[in-house]
């Protein structure tokens, strides 16, 4: 088949160059769950220099037996691993030498990194189209990767380009336990996965044909434009519901949710409420699946997964509200998630405290939401600096520099979300909005690094905000 990418070639726009992958995934029904694969990747050159090679995440081989990373954190391995221990991987078993490809190796600190040679300098605005077979082998755990009683969960599966950034070369940062181990550009997809008839998927991206055979079973094509990468869900228990608002149509699936009228409305509600305060979704669906999942929901681009392991439906409705609020903050604007996990989850958990200012139906006020955060920051303050003598409170740690995952999401989630409330206190409402608007838009698509989005906050508002931020992230901003 002649590989046509799906981005804009030609035009001349370096930005403007996507990369783009086709994925061909058929579920290995006679192995348990696995996962065949062949992927035709088109890699554009948009840094400076010239590239040798094209690396990629193995982001599955965090989960194999022996991996020097942890994909949980101890305290969580018993809820993660009901069954007891449990390995997956990714298996690459070819990448086709071309003109242009001169072979391949797994490396990497972790065998976690695909290396694709080039047999000539790629330079800078150039393509390169590299093709592969690879089998994923998913564990039984309740991850984003892994499978569990009810869903089987394909999260950052396949090989995914390193983000190069110039004077640095691949980013390529080992998984961690610690919050989302992700660093991703937008890209372009063409995906075409086949499985058992009686499965219904949930995934990234708009279904363009379904298909069934007897002897294959189902085969849906996705594609998905623009987003940053590309996950799905499976499960032969789904029940579907589906509204549309804003010309988005907004899909629960789900299995043993009690009131799954109130997940969809808190789901619509919420797009149409980020629609209003940030700028509008610029995808057409919105996928919202409950998952077997050890934590409370899991974010990707047009899908978001949501724990059905959450005591109270209030509880399951504010993580709905939470990892829609990502499809803004992580989806279409990025940020490098490992080193700066306050970007995105910072912002994310103000604004869904947002979303119950301006949703008073659900009897949550912004008000005791923040009472609530700043007084689990408090404990947290505490009980660290009573049990350590001394506490480290900065968020500007990479994602491994963190001693522990509630250091992590005090640092990141609480203290993020009042770092924002102070922010809006001290630049007044409307500027804040139009800051988050503004940086909404300059950075659609984009992964915009820390100081760039200071900068778009300051200039938005016309405040020089670098040394508020820096006394957040630094760690010497005093909480009162
Ligand atoms: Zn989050």
């Amino acid at each position: 088949m002649l590989f046509v990418p799906l981005c804009f070639v030609g035009c001349g726009q370096k930005e403007e160059s996507l990369n783009s992958y086709e994925i061909q995934a058929v579920y290995d029904t006679e192995n348990g769950h696995g996962l065949f694969c062949k992927q035709k990747v088109g890699y554009y050159n948009r840094s400076d220099n010239c590239l040798k090679e094209i690396d990629f995440h193995l982001y599955p081989n965090a989960f194999r037996e022996g991996a020097k990373a942890k994909v949980v954190s101890s305290a969580n391995e018993s809820k993660a691993y009901p069954n007891g221990k449990s390995y997956g991987k990714v298996e690459i078993r070819g990448v086709t030498i071309t003109d242009l490809v001169s072979g391949y190796s797994v490396g990497g600190v972790d065998e976690n990194i695909l290396i694709v040679n080039l047999s000539k300098d790629l330079y800078p605005d150039e393509f390169v189209e590299i093709e592969m077979e690879y089998y994923v082998t998913l564990p039984n755990i309740n991850h984003r990767f892994g499978y569990g009683a009810n869903t089987i969960n394909f999260g950052n599966f396949y090989p995914i380009a390193c983000v190069y950034e110039n004077g640095k070369g691949f980013v390529q940062d080992l998984y961690h336990s610690n919050g989302d181990p992700f660093y991703s550009e937008s890209a372009n997809y063409k995906v075409e996965i086949t499985y058992p008839s009686n499965m219904t998927l949930a995934s990234t991206g708009d279904i363009k044909n379904e298909s069934k055979d007897e002897k294959l079973g189902k085969t849906t094509v996705i594609t998905a434009n623009n987003v940053r990468d590309f996950a799905f869900v499976l499960s032969d228990k789904f029940s579907v519901k589906s509204q549309s608002v804003d010309g988005i149509m907004v899909n629960y699936f789900y299995y043993s949710d009690s009131d799954p009228d109130a997940s969809l409305l808190v789901a619509v509600k919420a797009m149409k409420t980020f629609n209003n305060l940030f700028g509008k979704y610029p995808y057409a669906s919105i996928n919202v699946a409950e998952a077997n999942f050890v934590h409370g929901g899991m974010e990707y681009p047009n899908l978001v997964l949501i724990s059905d392991d959450i005591a109270s439906h209030q509880d399951y409705e504010y993580v709905i509200v939470h990892e829609l609020a990502h499809q803004w903050w992580y989806g279409v604007v990025g940020n490098n998630e490992y080193i700066n996990g306050w970007q995105d989850e910072g912002l994310t958990e103000y604004s869904t405290a947002l979303f119950y200012e301006h949703n008073k139906e659900y009897g949550l006020e912004l008000e005791s939401i923040m009472k609530n955060i700043n007084k689990n920051y408090k404990l947290f303050v505490d009980v660290y600096t009573s049990v350590n003598g001394q506490l480290d409170t900065s968020m500007n740690r990479r994602l491994d520099e963190y001693s522990t995952e509630p250091e992590y999401v005090n640092c990141t989630y609480t203290k993020g979300a009042i770092m924002f409330d102070t922010l809006r206190q001290t630049v007044g409402d409307n500027k804040f909005y139009k800051a988050l608007k503004t940086y909404y838009k300059t950075f659609m698509y984009k992964t915009p690094t820390a100081v760039e989005f200071i900068d778009c906050m300051s200039r938005a508002t016309g405040y020089r905000l670098d040394a508020f931020f820096e006394s957040w992230l630094n760690g010497s901003a005093a909480i009162l």
